[in-house]
């Protein structure tokens, strides 16, 4: 077997018993990234020198007899989570050679835990995109299918998580795109509850929806990095102090008696396909057979969700990305002589065609005259989901459903068609605007051989549930150990 195939757990046992160094395992990933990334194109940035530095001092730490959970383990983190002295581009042209002067609040955590990152992942810039089409710096291809998309917007992050081009991954997740490309590239991806992971330091896209979460080959590694990267930080005002448990540790396949949620809406869908629908169906079955119980639920105000989060999150967006003005940092486009020229020229050269869409959109959404109508009616709307997700949790404890309505389509197919992309979102968006968590596990495979994922959603910080119905499921079924045929 090679090192770079391991899960984080199996390759932290192997460390600890010095059966193989840090060094090892971060130089067997960096030479699998050199030879099929560029098949893929899962990173924007491959830090390779300064990866191998910290694999030998995580060596010496376990020298010492010091190894934490994730000491000596190569990661991947998304490109819009700042790392001291490496570029983080957001996959934009507007950030293409900032380089932050300071860690966010999740890469402190990974460092204190020993981590080694290897790179910065692709993704849709600034995170707006179901595909990591919208990329300044290139596509990403589906490990599984290179004509294919691998999800986004962390899709990056989960194509190198499936093409064992590290051990695990950071992504975030505004609306779905943890969950998404996780589904897509046949990989665990968990978006906590909003609160549970501080943002300080993740690049700003829709601040009331962003979460960062874990993607990963299976759960136990899921549960791992989900640990690793909770927790209150002063610096996110939303951050929640609240203790966070030893989520690993927790994992049981034991889902006797649980009550599993299926939304009424969701299995009616328009556009979702019979292979997804199957897959999820016997996916149910066999939680079922496991002693879990299901009940129908509603979420009445689901057919509204699509509406009210492409209006918040642009607005958000509108907000959140006038910073980007050529002034205080990141690309400035000629015009110099004169103010709103260079604004003009910084703007529509620095960001590309899907965040002005955003823009615009967002900055209509909340203008004056319009303002009541479009994002204040969104945000009432938005209550109103929030109260179906309360009512449903009274009758079960998760709610399960597709991801994604189709397996991974087929690179250019809805790249002009923004309307189309935003529809395939439909199942994902609930969650961000709720606020609480939804993970996707690997749960089956379509006829072209294409993975497909099943979501679990819990109520409000109840991560150890879903990660305990990941975890039953995944023992009972082997679609985690499948890989992609990469040469
Ligand atoms: N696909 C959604 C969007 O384009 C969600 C993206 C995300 O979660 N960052 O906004």
């Amino acid at each position: 077997m090679n090192l770079f195939e391991l899960t984080i757990h199996e390759a932290h046992e192997l460390l600890k018993r010095k059966e193989i160094s840090s060094a090892e395992l971060t130089r067997s990933v960096l030479d699998r990234i050199r030879d099929v990334d560029g098949r893929v194109g899962a990173y924007i940035t491959v830090a390779g020198e300064t990866a191998m530095a910290g694999a030998e001092a995580a060596d010496r730490a376990i020298g010492d007899g010091r190894i934490g959970r994730l000491t000596g383990i190569p990661l991947a983190v998304k490109d819009l989570i700042c790392t001291r002295g490496l570029r983080t581009t957001c996959a934009s042209r507007i950030l293409e050679n900032f380089i932050p002067p300071y860690d966010a609040g999740v890469i402190e955590r990974l460092h204190a835990e020993g981590a080694v990152i290897v790179g910065k992942a692709n993704m849709d810039e600034f995170a707006m995109g179901s595909s990591t089409e919208n990329s300044a710096m290139g596509i990403t291809r589906n490990p599984w299918d290179p004509t294919r998309i691998p999800g986004g917007s962390s899709g990056g992050s989960a194509a190198a998580v499936a093409a064992d081009m590290c051990l695990g991954a950071l992504g975030s997740d505004t609306g779905g795109s943890i969950r998404q490309p996780a589904s897509h590239c046949g990989v665990v991806g968990l978006k906590p509850t909003y609160g549970r992971v501080s943002r300080y330091g993740l690049v700003a896209f829709a601040s009331s929806l962003d979460q960062i979460g874990p993607l990963a080959k299976d759960v136990t590694d899921c549960a791992l990095l989900l640990s690793a990267v909770s927790g209150h930080d002063k610096r996110d005002s939303t951050s929640v102090p609240r203790a966070v448990p030893d989520y690993a540790a927790a994992l049981r396949p034991d889902i006797e008696g649980l009550r599993i949620g299926m939304p009424r809406e969701y299995y009616t869908a328009r556009g979702l396909s019979p292979e997804v629908g199957e897959a999820i169906r016997a996916a149910v079955r066999r939680l079922e057979e496991m002693g879990a119980r299901c009940v129908e639920i509603s979420l009445p105000h689901t057919p509204h969700a699509v509406a009210v989060y492409y209006l918040i999150a642009p607005s958000e967006a509108s907000s959140n990305l006038a910073r980007y003005d050529g002034v205080k940092y990141g690309f400035r486009g000629p015009g110099q002589d004169d103010l709103l020229e260079m604004y003009r020229s910084t703007r529509s050269r620095g960001f590309g065609p899907e965040v002005q869409r955003r823009i615009i959109l967002g900055t209509y959404a909340l203008s004056a005259g319009y303002y009541d109508a479009y994002y204040g009616k969104a945000s009432q709307v938005r209550t109103l989901i929030m109260a179906d997700f309360r009512k449903a949790f009274e009758a079960c404890d998760v709610i399960l459903s597709p991801v994604a309505p189709t397996p991974a389509f087929p690179i250019g197919e809805n790249i002009d068609d923004p309307l189309t992309m935003y529809l395939s979102d439909v199942f994902t968006l609930s969650a961000n605007l709720a606020g609480i968590p939804g993970m996707s596990v690997p749960c089956g495979f379509s006829d072209e051989g294409l993975p497909i994922g099943l979501q679990i959603m819990g109520n409000h910080f109840d991560e150890e549930t879903l990660l305990r119905v990941a975890y039953a499921f995944e023992q009972a079924t082997e679609f985690h150990l499948r890989k992609p045929a990469l040469p």
